[in-house]
């Protein structure tokens, strides 16, 4: 039995003066970071809830509380790769990955290759599989004024069957 599941993720964080933005685990230089308990990387931190939410596991924060002084500036990317285990456990491989950055600065297109790179490399897939757009807000609302970054991710995952994969009729129990 193959069934194909989807998930969808949201993480906003508020951008202070700093010395850089964790994007995907990667450090996007400039003068702004994420206002975080951990690294602040909306865009890791949303994967992690498409994907939790396509398994039908428990959302980031109840995993990974944040109260929890063990997950105190973790990496997304250590995260990401905790639930890369999650789903292989469970019998899940990723079909692919999308994301929408919303931000008034920093500009994510110089960024994006790299990114989605970095996505599937942690993810052992295809970086195909990874796509990535940066939005502005047209000036609108908090994040159009600067005062914070958003991130929108769905995850399609596929659940494979380990009982009905390949001839396994003396292996029935
Ligand atoms: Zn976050």
């Amino acid at each position: 039995m193959i069934k194909i599941r989807s998930g969808v993720g949201y993480d906003i964080h508020r951008l202070v003066p700093g010395a850089g933005l964790m994007l995907g685990g990667i450090r996007i230089p400039g003068n702004l970071k994420a206002e975080a308990h951990s690294d602040g990387d909306v865009v890791i931190h949303s994967l992690i809830d498409a994907l939790l939410g396509a398994m039908g596991g428990p959302d980031i924060g109840e995993l990974f509380p944040d109260s929890d002084p063990a997950y105190k500036g973790i990496a997304g990317a250590e995260l990401l790769r905790r639930v890369k285990a999650m789903l292989a456990e469970r019998n899940f491989e990723i079909m692919n990955l999308d994301c929408v950055i919303v931000a008034e600065a920093p500009k994510i297109a110089p960024f994006k290759a790299e990114i989605a790179g970095n996505i599937a490399a942690i993810l052992a897939i295809p970086k195909e599989d990874v796509n990535l757009k940066g939005k502005s807000k047209e000036k609108l609302d908090a994040i159009g004024r600067g005062e914070a970054i958003e991130c929108f991710s769905i995850a399609m995952i596929r659940y494979k069957n380990p009982s009905v994969s390949v001839c396994d009729s003396d292996s029935k129990t």
